[in-house]
């Protein structure tokens, strides 16, 4: 097929066409064999509606689902052709920004691999959220663009008008196809404006007039929102998501029959985080302008909607101030203040009130109360929902709420990204843990095995080894091969806690200047974009890439320790690091991390994890056994206890800790002052020292403490690669297939 292609766009063989243009006839070829797959034709639907899908190149996981990855490679080394050279080209769709929407993208890959009928609809970002350059030890962000004249996308004939108070836009739906493992098609509905305009964004940059809605609406995702226009523009992005969102549902649901009286035996809406809320609001509207009286069209969308919880971060659940949305959307505010009435009626109660005394609406409010349920992302995140957070939500509606621990898709994450490990799994154990994944507990049995725990460490050595390849080639840097590989990848943020992991490696410079040299050398890996206007964030990129520039030109200590920061940290980056990696950071404030998605991808490639008791590394704990892993650090219910009591104050570790005093005080030092900027590096001293909302200062010490006994244990190399292997055995309770199966278990009832 692909020969035929190749001759009737370019008129020539396979073997005489550039990669690129190969590339766009293997776009052809996979869009056309999805196009002609079977898609679920059931009679409810699940629309999962999010601000982010973070899907990632398509093309080899579009090969490997269509079952045809195999053949295609093998014509085109027949050719002369790399298939991983031509993946190259091929750019990453930038529309998502962390974990979030790797999730959401996980889950279509799975809800489709079961053949579930289940769609995403979200927002096609022209300029995706941003590139991350490095420019004088800084993050600079620039516009990504990725959609080519051929893309993914294919344009659909819907289209819609939506109207925000006296402004109207007209709408696009663009699919992308999402063929499961061996089974039915999906599509992704990204929503757009044809009137966008990308020329509006100033050069070299992320600036674009933020008023013009008609040509801004879908450029970026999260635009800047530290000023009203901003906030305004997201409300602007969110209603014009789920107005699509609920006039698409609407359409297919009478196109299937429903009389709207029974839209939830047609529908059900996964409410991805709160940005999609407003699609409970707008439903009831439409519902009540097709003739449904307001309290039934009420009480309908309450059977269609069910709300995911991400996080317990304040400054993430969602508070729009009244004004705002009667500027954006007033056509929701009477059904909107209805919703309020009708919460206050019944209980009397301001903290589960929709409208607070400031006059914001709480988002979450809305989908808790007119929802079918609330589901958190791990074990500990639901308790902690359950018996803290959303404890009151809980006493009112206590079986709405369940668990849904995150997962992530091995097709992608094993199968595509370590294609060595994969293969030889498939020698030792068969390839049934590819369709199940709790078959990967076959591997147990080769635990004692030293030729099988060698061949696991040959795995990574040579993962290792195209890692340092590649960043030789993309960043111009050359890393120790043999050194251990020690990776913290994921969103800047201080509850993630990168300024723990740059305190140890100032720890360990000194250390190593005081002569305690480390016997196998280590190379601490950092990837991590943040958010444009968070300061401290930018901070700990710029200390991290001056610490960075401090120890390559140091060459008394670069021989055994040194510093990787690895620029624009995507998705491709993401499968290239995490195969390489050994020691896998997740150090997370315990309570904070809800989930984390990263720490099962670095488990199921052999890494070892290193990490705090929260999120899914309790569960991850759990499972592997306490050998197999190295925790450390405050528990949840301590961390929470702080912060209720209000009784952590770093200023005392600073003062009174001589060593944590030390560290600190090496952010100031003449030769790091010299590199960087003392502006930036002084206010993070002043944050950690004097602040520190996420008490790096309360978990490092016993975090540097553990972290060196991991190193040590490193050495003893059949003991590691034990670890290895029981991690790898051990990840198959963490495939989304697994997570999407108890989702349509518990949630959709889907068939
Ligand atoms: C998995 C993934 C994440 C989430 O990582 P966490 O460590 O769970 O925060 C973020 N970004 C990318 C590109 C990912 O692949």
């Amino acid at each position: 097929m692909l020969i035929e292609i190749c001759k009737r766009r370019y008129g020539r063989e396979l073997k005489d066409c550039s990669n690129e243009e190969i590339y766009y006839a293997l776009l052809e070829m996979t869009k056309d064999l999805a196009a002609n797959a079977e898609s679920n034709q059931g009679k409810k639907k699940l629309y999962y509606i999010s601000a982010e899908f973070l899907i990632g190149k398509l093309l080899s996981n579009n090969l490997i689902n269509l079952g045809v990855f195999d053949e295609v490679k093998k014509l085109l080394e027949e050719n002369g052709k790399s298939l991983y050279e031509i993946e190259e080209i091929e750019p990453e769709p930038s529309l998502g920004n962390g974990g979030l929407g790797r999730l959401a993208a996980c889950f279509l890959d799975s809800i489709a691999t079961l053949g579930l009928n289940g769609d995403g609809i979200g927002l096609n970002y022209h300029l995706g959220l941003f590139k991350q350059e490095f420019e004088h030890n800084a993050q600079k962000e620039v516009s990504n663009p990725w959609i080519e004249k051929e893309s993914w996308l294919t344009k659909t004939d819907k289209s819609y008008e939506i109207f925000f108070g006296e402004r109207r836009v007209v709408s696009r739906m663009y699919d992308i196809a999402i063929p499961g493992y061996h089974n039915r098609t999906n599509k992704l509905h990204l929503f757009d404006i044809e009137s966008v305009d990308e020329s509006i964004v100033e050069k070299d940059s992320i600036t674009f007039d933020k008023n013009c809605i008609e040509k801004n609406l879908t450029l970026f995702l999260y635009p800047d929102d530290s000023d009203n226009e901003g906030r305004m523009l997201r409300i602007y992005q969110q209603y014009f998501m789920v107005s699509n969102a609920a006039r698409l549902i609407l359409d297919e649901a009478r196109e299937k029959g429903s009389n709207l009286h029974d839209l939830y035996d047609y529908a059900v809406i996964q409410i991805n985080d709160t940005h999609p809320t407003m699609v409970i609001p707008e439903l009831i509207r439409l519902l009540n302008q097709e003739g449904i009286l307001l309290d039934e069209a009420v009480e309908i969308v309450s059977k269609t909607c069910a709300y995911t919880n991400h996080t317990i971060l304040a400054e993430a659940l969602e508070k729009w101030p009244i004004y705002y949305l009667d500027r954006v959307v007033p056509q929701l505010l009477p059904i909107i203040r209805l919703l309020d009435k009708k919460v206050n009626d019944a209980y009397h109660d301001e903290d589960v009130a929709i409208i607070d005394k400031q006059n914001r609406v709480h988002m979450a409010n809305i989908d808790i109360h007119y929802g079918i349920s609330v589901n958190g992302v791990a074990y500990l995140h639901t308790e902690i929902l359950k018996n803290e957070q959303l404890h009151k939500f809980y006493k009112l509606y206590p079986n709405k709420f369940n668990n849904k621990t995150n997962g992530i898709t091995f097709r992608r994450w094993l199968l595509h990204c370590n294609e060595e490990l994969s293969t030889y799994i498939e020698s030792l154990i068969g390839s049934d843990f590819k369709e199940n994944a709790e078959k990967l507990q076959d591997l147990l049995k080769y635990q004692d095995d030293s030729e099988v725990l060698d061949k696991l460490l040959a795995i990574k050595s040579e993962k290792k080894h195209q890692l340092a390849e590649f960043l030789k080639k993309t960043q111009g840097i050359t890393v120790n091969e043999n050194s251990i590989f020690d990776v913290q990848v994921k969103r800047l943020h201080e509850y993630k806690r990168q300024q723990m992991n740059a305190l140890y490696v100032i720890y360990k410079y000194l250390d190593i200047k005081k002569g305690n040299k480390p016997s196998t050398p280590i190379t601490v890996f950092f990837g991590a974009k943040a958010a444009p206007a968070y300061e401290t964030a930018k901070d700990i990129i710029h200390l991290i890439l001056c610490l960075e520039e401090l120890i390559r030109n140091d060459s008394e200590v670069s021989p055994y320790l040194n510093i990787v920061m690895i620029e624009n940290y995507n998705v491709s980056k993401a499968a290239k690091i995490i195969p390489a990696c050994d020691i896998s950071e997740q150090i997370s404030l315990a309570s904070q991390e809800a989930s984390g998605t990263g720490n099962m991808k670095f488990m199921l490639n052999g890494a070892v994890t290193l990490g705090t008791m929260d999120g899914a590394n309790v569960e991850i704990a759990e499972l592997v056994g306490k050998e197999n892993i190295y925790t450390f650090g405050a528990s949840s219910e301590e961390v929470l206890a702080h912060y209720k009591n209000a009784d952590y104050n770093s200023a005392d570790y600073y003062v009174n800790d001589d060593d944590i005093k030390e560290w600190l005080d090496f952010m100031l030092r003449k030769d790091i002052l010299k590199i960087g900027d003392a502006k930036k590096l002084l206010n993070l001293h002043k944050e950690i020292a004097g602040k520190d909302w996420f008490m790096t200062l309360l978990d490092v010490k016993d975090y540097i403490r553990v972290k060196e006994i991991a190193l040590k244990e490193y050495e003893d190399r059949k003991a590691w690669a034990k670890k290895m292997l029981i991690n790898i055995a051990k990840a198959g309770f963490f495939s989304s297939d697994r997570t999407i199966a108890q989702y349509n278990q518990d949630i959709w009832h889907l068939s």
